[in-house]
């Protein structure tokens, strides 16, 4: 249509007030449910519209109205070289064009197994599969065939991805846990009857897991736990936590599974285990060891992993696992990483510079804030308590306060998760001046009162 430069010059200004990201949000519902392929990807905790990704670089990326935003998430970890880093685009590049997908093995899965195995010494052999959803629902069904038993300890908060088994949180009373009913699923189809295998402690408490082992201790196939926890925010284990469940899983010859899924090769280039020094039975892995394509991995003692099909009884397979095009992402991320030497060091000071920029600046306004860092992962808490160790003090977090920040934030261009409950990623590409800016950012949206 040939419309006159005033109607032109119209319809201009109204495309600008009509947000991409919202018509993008209208017509996703449409298809698909909510609008995502994944629930805390839509804003439901925080209100507003989700911003639809055209591209990303470096620390950065742009939403659907050409929209710049630093980004704090990177993918909720993965991306710790940067987003579209050259080399790790090139590497995927040829392996994209030698084709996809084979269904048969290829010397990449041998590489990053090599590699894997290298990096984490507890890991003696390892499988990979394609989400770390996969790898926990995998190495749980690992534990249970390797010692005949079918009981599972979970810690409150914890997230290990999606599995029937795992979707389970305590009731109250922690100590009456013998008895089922007391355990209810926190997923409507999640059978109740499935959920009395999955017992439920509060994270960092040494005497629940004393008192269960002391009842239960015979009838336990695996421990899992997030050694780190970064799916309640972020929050460290207390001295002794993970040293006694070592003791008792040893002692009562059940299964230490690791949930390394976000903690690997994220803290440290031996994962969380790497820093407390204290070996697991199996570890779960996924995220950066993808770096970005749909990766998982589980691994650990060649005796309970030599259970596996085709060499054992407990079967596990993938039409697309150990993919080549997803082993070169993760290959070259891995590879990235050890070719420099002081990439925790750097990756852990940046990091330090936003968390204490943001206490900083909250200090300035008056509002309480705790922080935890960890290598390049961090959690910030509006609560006053000057740590925060398990799931029940996260929740005592202001979330009104929250949901303010976040928004402010958003608006101002940084890209922080949607949510409370979950912990904040940086990756080697966040120069210093970037996260001087953030904090800079945070200064000005916290003083709005
Ligand atoms: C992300 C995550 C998972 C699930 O991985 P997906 O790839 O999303 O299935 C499991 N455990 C932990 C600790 C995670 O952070």
């Amino acid at each position: 249509f040939n419309y006159s430069p005033a109607i032109n010059k119209a319809i201009k200004e109204i495309e600008i007030t009509v947000s991409q990201n919202d018509a993008l949000f209208e017509r996703a519902q449409k298809t698909i449910p909510g609008g995502v392929n994944s629930p805390v990807r839509a804003f439901r905790q925080v209100g507003g519209t989700p911003r639809f990704v055209t591209r990303a670089q470096g620390p950065y990326f742009w939403d659907a109205d050409n929209k710049q935003y630093i980004d704090l998430i990177m993918s909720w970890g993965p991306m710790i070289v940067g987003h579209a880093n050259p080399e790790v685009v090139e590497a995927v590049k040829k392996a994209a064009e030698t084709s996809f997908s084979y269904g048969a093995p290829t010397e990449g899965e041998i590489e990053l197994a090599e590699r894997i195995c290298q990096l984490m010494p507890s890991i003696e052999q390892v499988r990979m599969v394609s989400s770390g959803t996969e790898a926990t629902m995998s190495a749980l069904r690992l534990a249970r065939g390797y010692t005949g038993r079918d009981l599972i300890i979970k810690f409150e908060g914890c997230y290990h991805g999606h599995a029937d088994s795992l979707l389970v949180k305590a009731g109250s009373g922690l100590l009456t846990f013998a008895d089922s009913t007391q355990n209810a699923p926190s997923s409507g189809g999640v059978p109740q009857d499935l959920v009395k295998h999955t017992l439920v402690l509060p994270y960092n408490d040494v005497a629940a897991i004393e008192e269960v082992f002391k009842k239960q201790g015979d009838q336990i196939a695996a421990v899992i736990l997030e050694p780190i926890a970064g799916n309640m925010n972020l929050i460290t284990p207390v001295p002794g936590f993970l040293e006694c469940l070592r003791a008792q899983c040893t002692q009562h010859g059940a299964v230490l599974i690791f949930d390394e899924v976000m903690t690997g090769f994220r803290v440290a280039l031996g994962g969380a285990q790497g820093l407390c020094g204290i070996k697991p039975d199996l570890t779960t892995l996924g995220k950066i060891v993808g770096g970005g394509m749909p990766v998982g991995a589980f691994g650990g003692k060649r005796a309970i992993m030599e259970k596996l099909a085709p060499l054992g009884p407990v079967y596990q397979a993938g039409t697309l696992s150990g993919n080549p095009v997803a082993m070169a992402a993760g290959l070259k991320t891995l590879e990235l990483i050890c070719a420099q030497p002081d990439f925790y060091k750097q990756l852990s000071d940046r990091t330090r510079v936003l968390t204490e920029g943001l206490t900083h600046a909250a200090h300035k306004a008056g509002i309480a804030l705790t922080t935890n860092q960890v290598g390049g992962m961090f959690g910030y808490f509006f609560n006053d308590e000057p740590t925060i160790t398990n799931y029940a003090e996260v929740m005592r977090s202001d979330t009104t306060r929250f949901k303010q920040f976040f928004h402010g934030m958003l608006q101002a261009g940084v890209y922080l998760a949607p949510s409370a409950f979950e912990a904040g990623f940086i990756s080697a590409a966040h120069s210093e001046e970037d996260l001087a800016n953030t904090t800079e950012i945070a200064e000005k949206i916290l003083n709005k009162k």
